[in-house]
């Protein structure tokens, strides 16, 4: 294929791409049958690398209900959200996503009833921690028999409450045995994020198996799946970095902890902490301390929302990469206004604060849990204001260039001092993976969110045509 009239870092250049890039010149002529593409002088970059989503909860969640009823009264929020449940299409399951206890209240079984008793529901909380079930679907589920494992959570007189507190297998196991599990369409997901020009994705969720890694490779060969994806999981994975999830009212014991990291770095495996709070970083970092040594790459920190000066010189001095997520000011801003203190505000989800004391920052949706847009979370990343205008912490805003940077470099690099101009190096002989804006980044950097993809291309393929 040939790309005609592109913008590349300061210049006019036609591109000629199959696997790889196999041209760049200024003028370059169609081959007899070869499709051209008109870039319309828009800027063309590498692809965007998406370094932590949750692809199979993110595309389920386009299919769910979304619980998130903005504000209002908890009576209110309640009867909007059982008018959603009333209305929610097919007559079997009913899967919520996006509960927040602020707008609806703690939730359980009970509670569940009286919004919704006809038919199955399950819902999750924001934070992707927990699910909250209906009765209907605490008895298909059969979590009475779950009641030794971690999570099933009983009330003082032993009741089934219908919550349960990270235990997604379970979840995911009784829902298959019973025939209700779905397919979430991971197609319809994998073109969103071309349509952004996402290229390929680093899956961080902690549940992920061998047979996770199977079914991604079986939607890549199927077409379902155009990005590549790097995949992270539990301890049976055999490749790529074992994901922690510390949960700072549920640490495990320091040693267990050590164990795994010593059995993950026994296979060539690195770590990736899930860390929100201090405490969580703290014992991540005791952890790593006590554990073999790495001997290649790099391990990283997910999240990493609260963050002060002198865990950012250890994380800096221990080379560990914090892999933020910019949205979450966009999405829960208010939210955290409601919840924290102005000071703890300022500093949520640092970034320049961090970059400079010399830690790496790239960010990342998180979807679903945080928006997928990228260009929606370098423009966060740039101004740190929520939805509602709020702003939190100027202090640690970057320029969209930056945040940019963290987009374009993969991940195998995301230790690396990048600049911009390095990040976004369209040369020959590199995969065919390309993002072309509508327009010259110069003219976009100040409202990325408006900047537009023209087309994406994957492995020479167009996996998004925004002129279709
Ligand atoms: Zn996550």
């Amino acid at each position: 294929m040939l790309i005609k009239n592109a913008w590349l870092q300061g210049r006019p250049v036609d591109v000629r791409v199959a696997a790889t890039v196999e041209a760049i010149a200024p003028q370059l002529n169609a081959m007899r049958n070869e499709s051209v593409l008109d870039a319309g002088g828009g800027e063309i970059l590498p692809g965007l690398h998406d370094h932590h989503i949750h692809l199979f909860a993110a595309a389920a969640a386009q299919g769910s209900v979304s619980c998130n009823v903005g504000g209002g009264s908890l009576a209110r929020c309640r009867e909007v959200l059982a008018e959603r449940l009333a209305n929610a299409p097919g007559s079997g399951w009913i899967r919520g996503v996006d509960y927040h206890e602020q707008q609806l209240g703690e939730l359980d079984r009970w509670r569940l009833d009286e919004l919704c008793s006809h038919r199955p529901l399950r819902i999750q909380h924001r934070s992707g921690k927990l699910w909250v079930c209906n009765s209907i679907a605490v008895q298909a589920l059969d979590l009475g028999a779950f009641t030794h494992l971690n999570g099933v959570q009983c009330d003082a007189s032993g009741q089934l409450t219908g919550c349960v507190v990270r235990n997604d297998e379970l979840m995911a196991q009784q829902l298959d045995a019973i025939g209700a599990s779905s397919m979430p369409d991971i197609a319809a997901f994998s073109r969103q994020l071309a349509s952004f020009g996402i290229v390929s994705v680093t899956d961080t969720s902690a549940t992920n198996t061998q047979k996770s890694a199977v079914d991604l490779q079986r939607l890549r060969a199927d077409g379902a799946l155009l990005q590549q994806v790097s995949l992270m999981g539990d301890d049976t994975l055999d490749h790529g970095y074992l994901k922690v999830l510390l949960d700072e009212d549920r640490l495990p014991a320091l040693q267990t902890l050590v164990a795994r990291i010593n059995a993950a770095r026994s296979r060539g495996r690195n770590i990736a902490f899930h860390c929100v709070t201090h405490l969580e970083l703290v014992f991540a970092l005791a952890a790593l301390a006590d554990a073999t040594p790495i001997e290649q790459g790099f391990d990283r920190i997910e999240h990493g929302a609260v963050i002060d000066d002198a865990m950012a010189d250890e994380l800096a001095a221990r080379n560990l990469p914090v892999i933020t997520q910019p949205g979450f000011l966009y999405s829960k801003g208010d939210q955290y206004r409601a919840d924290l203190p102005q000071q703890e505000l300022e500093c949520l989800y640092r970034y320049a604060g961090l970059r400079a004391r010399g830690v790496k920052v790239v960010p990342s949706s998180d979807a679903p849990y945080g928006p997928v847009s990228p260009w929606q979370n370098i423009a966060t990343a740039a101004c740190r204001r929520s939805a509602g205008g709020l702003s939190l912490g100027a202090d640690e805003c970057v320029s969209s260039d930056q945040a940019l940077t963290g987009y374009l470099t993969p991940s195998a690099l995301l230790d690396q001092p990048l600049t911009l101009a390095q990040a976004q190096e369209v040369c020959s002989g590199m995969r065919g993976d390309l993002c072309i804006l509508q327009k010259r980044w110069e003219q976009g950097r100040d409202r990325p969110e408006t900047v537009g993809v023209r087309a994406t291309l994957i492995g020479g393929s167009v996996a998004f045509d925004g002129a279709d």
